[in-house]
């Protein structure tokens, strides 16, 4: 390994335990993968793109990370207003998309011989990078909200990990911790690390090559910090100089509209993502105001022909039940806002009833089911009564 990060924006090199740009922007490993044909083998998980990857040689947990259904979601399109997948990313083993990133993380770190890693995160990354140092022998420092719930708590802390509650600017720690990141000390691994969008954008890899030798028409993530969005855009852009990919999918990013700061920017014409006053969201995985890789994200989506839309509360939630009711997919409200940014979408002419369009859906449902309604008819029968429910049946 030991391949060096470049900056996207101003093309800058740096080292590859670096992060962020001098010019402020983050930055990601530039890999020049030498692959002239789809990966052959039987291997399933993420690992199938090692040539992509800036390492190559995960044991035990990490290795089983990525390797996702896309699912085809038919009785979905009628809703989304074009031919619908769903990329399952709650099939993971920590069930979010997270642990590519991770899995990719505790591997760089044996590699280099760190003995600790961190990450700052409240969710599926505290769990996704605590399991992971758990399957690899590694220490893993945690550092979350003060005001975390205690199931939160449990959720993470059954991994093993060493965790802290921060009291103070939960923005600012991303910052600090970046800054304070070294093999020596703790290796940090937050949103958008060079290491964590390496991993990440095996989702886009996985996804074209579902479809080759076409590509779908689009790929729709929910974004938070900008990293997952990052990783997707350099995914494709690496995909299309490896000549693997003749198009690039339009790229479409959702928030949701109590936390837009990347859509406000993109409905503006701004260049570039600033932090924007924000209100909690049922889409607790992507409440990020101040996304660190957001101008990044914005750039991708505007490079590839895609938009940046917000979508309402209702609308999130809506595209919850439907995702339980019409696919069978059991999401967090966060993964369902891609299917609600792409009906909204759809509604308004920018898809068309034929496009191809994936959502990835980054996260399963069934950590907290407090979003989810019941859509059963429920009600308590005798035992006796059973041949007369059966035959009352509608
Ligand atoms: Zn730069």
């Amino acid at each position: 390994m030991e391949d060096a990060t470049v900056c996207y924006a101003c093309g800058a090199r740096s080292e590859a335990t670096d992060q962020r740009c001098s010019c402020g922007e983050p930055l990601w490993y530039d890999l020049d993968p030498q692959v002239d044909d789809w990966p052959d083998g039987d291997e399933q998980s993420m690992w199938r793109f090692a040539e992509f990857l800036p390492v190559s040689d995960p044991s035990d947990l990490a290795a089983a990370a990525g390797g996702t259904p896309l699912v085809r979601t038919s009785r979905l399109d009628d809703y989304g207003g074009c031919r619908l997948s769903v990329k399952h990313e709650g099939a993971n083993p920590t069930g979010s998309f997270k642990d590519r990133g991770s899995a990719v993380a505790v591997t760089a770190a044996r590699e280099r011989g760190v003995e600790w890693v961190g990450t700052v995160s409240h969710g599926n990354m505290a769990m996704s990078m605590a399991a992971h140092a758990a399957g690899c022998g590694l220490e893993c420092l945690t550092l979350v909200p003060d005001d975390i719930s205690d199931a939160r708590v449990r959720a993470i802390g059954q991994f093993g990990p060493t965790l802290r509650r921060v009291d103070g600017d939960y923005g600012r720690l991303y910052y600090d911790t970046v800054e304070r990141s070294s093999p020596e000390t703790v290796s940090f691994t937050n949103s958008d690390s060079p290491l964590r969008t390496a991993g990440q954008k095996t989702t886009a890899l996985e996804i074209c090559e579902a479809f080759a030798p076409d590509v779908p028409d689009a790929i729709a993530l929910p974004v938070s910090s900008g990293g997952h969005a990052s990783a997707t855009w350099k995914g494709l852009r690496e995909l299309r100089d490896a000549g693997l990919i003749d198009a690039m999918p339009r790229l479409f990013w959702v928030q949701a509209a109590v936390c837009d700061p990347i859509a406000q920017a993109y409905r503006e014409g701004a260049s570039t993502v600033s932090r924007v006053e924000s209100a909690e969201t049922v889409a607790y995985s992507i409440g990020n105001n101040d996304p660190p890789s957001g101008t990044r994200a914005l750039t991708a989506a505007r490079e590839t022909d895609g938009a940046v839309v917000s979508v309402t509360e209702d609308e999130i939630l809506d595209a919850t039940a439907a995702l339980s009711t019409k696919a069978g997919l059991c999401v967090e409200p966060s993964s369902a806002v891609p299917l609600a940014g792409v009906r909204k979408l759809a509604r308004e002419g920018d898809v068309a009833p034929t496009d191809d369009v994936v959502c990835v859906a980054t996260g399963t449902g069934f950590k907290e089911l407090d979003y989810h309604e019941t859509s059963a008819d429920v009600a308590t029968i005798e035992l006796d009564d059973l041949d007369r429910v059966l035959s009352e049946l509608p």
